[in-house]
């Protein structure tokens, strides 16, 4: 893949490339920006386009015998470094710093890409600071991070950083349609994917259905009745790993019941195709009670990871939606 076929970017790609064609690569390389954007497609076709054979400016031909080892990580100059469990290690960084300093093997330019280099325990980061400070000539280090501010000082001021902007939604969603999803799914996605295709396509995989019968469900709470809001608490609890997609689901509905109340313009609904569904409900509403609903929802994701046990305060949550509903 050259850079041309590098999604959403083009600033950036058109910044690096630029940068590689006329041979003014910095030593380190910065890339921040969410998950999902680009950040390692961008490093893999860096690594590719110093290592081509085929003689491109400032691109890679894709096809070559360097491409295709870099493509399969087997490029003897080209290293890809992740977290080994849940942090980048001191001794990954040592083999790094040793390997650095030697000549490459068969390429022009030895890459090192450290994925989530925020993950580097202090000793990790300290010990990458020597090659950093003294970079071996033909060695280029691409370091990927959420933020700058996540990295020690001195080692994210010795990096020049490139910034990957979050995706447009409108962009997003047009790529998820190319891929065959519907419109409103890809719209769903997209709204909830906070500008990271890859998470975009994460949440495809993931079980939309389910969350739409428990969205359903917690928007038509019976008044006075406790016993279905500790039934759908339960249900909801029980699938952890969608829990925060479920609520952000459940908050773009209440964004739309808003919408709705207020426009009748359904294309700026996230929900289009439930546009009927939701102007009902949202006429039995008044505009304060909608809106004291959003930020139930979103004061219980947003308070998501400091608890340890969210039942309780889903629990709390759908009691609100029931009386807010029926107040
Ligand atoms: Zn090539």
């Amino acid at each position: 893949m050259g850079f041309s076929e590098i999604f959403g970017q083009r600033q950036v790609i058109s910044l690096v490339g630029r940068v590689i064609e006329t041979g003014r690569l910095p030593h380190a390389l910065l890339f921040t920006g969410p998950k999902g954007v680009g950040r390692s497609l961008t490093a893999v076709t860096v690594a590719k386009a110093l290592n081509c054979l085929a003689g491109i400016k400032g691109d890679c031909c894709d096809r070559c015998p360097a491409c295709h080892k870099i493509a399969k990580g087997i490029h003897p100059d080209v290293h890809l470094l992740a977290p080994e469990g849940a942090t980048l290690k001191i001794d990954q960084i040592r083999t790094l710093t040793q390997e650095a300093a030697l000549r490459p093997y068969e390429g022009r330019r030895k890459v090192f890409i450290l994925d989530e280099a925020e993950t580097m325990t202090e000793q990790a980061q300290n010990a990458l600071l020597k090659t950093l400070e003294e970079p071996p000539g033909a060695t280029l280090l691409i370091l990927i991070a959420p933020e700058a501010s996540a990295l020690l000082p001195p080692i994210a001021s010795r990096c020049s950083q490139i910034r990957f902007a979050p995706l447009p939604e409108s962009t997003i969603a047009a790529r998820l349609q190319e891929q065959g999803c519907d419109e409103e799914e890809a719209h769903l996605l997209a709204s909830l994917a906070a500008g990271s295709l890859g998470r975009a396509q994460e949440l495809r995989q993931s079980a939309l259905q389910e969350i739409w019968d428990l969205i359903d469900q917690a928007i038509a709470l019976s008044p006075g009745k406790t016993l279905p809001v500790l039934e759908l608490t339960e249900r909801v609890v029980r699938r952890k790993e969608t829990l925060s997609l479920f609520l952000e689901a459940l908050l773009a509905w209440c964004r739309d019941l808003m919408v709705s109340k207020v426009t009748r313009h359904e294309a700026r609904l996230v929900y289009r195709r439930h546009g009927a569904a939701l102007k009902r409900q949202s006429e039995r509403l008044t505009l304060a009670q909608l809106l004291a609903m959003y930020h139930t929802v979103k004061q219980t994701l947003d308070g998501l990871g400091r608890y340890a046990n969210p039942r309780l305060s889903l629990e709390i949550m759908f009691l609100k939606l029931r009386d807010l509903q029926t107040a």
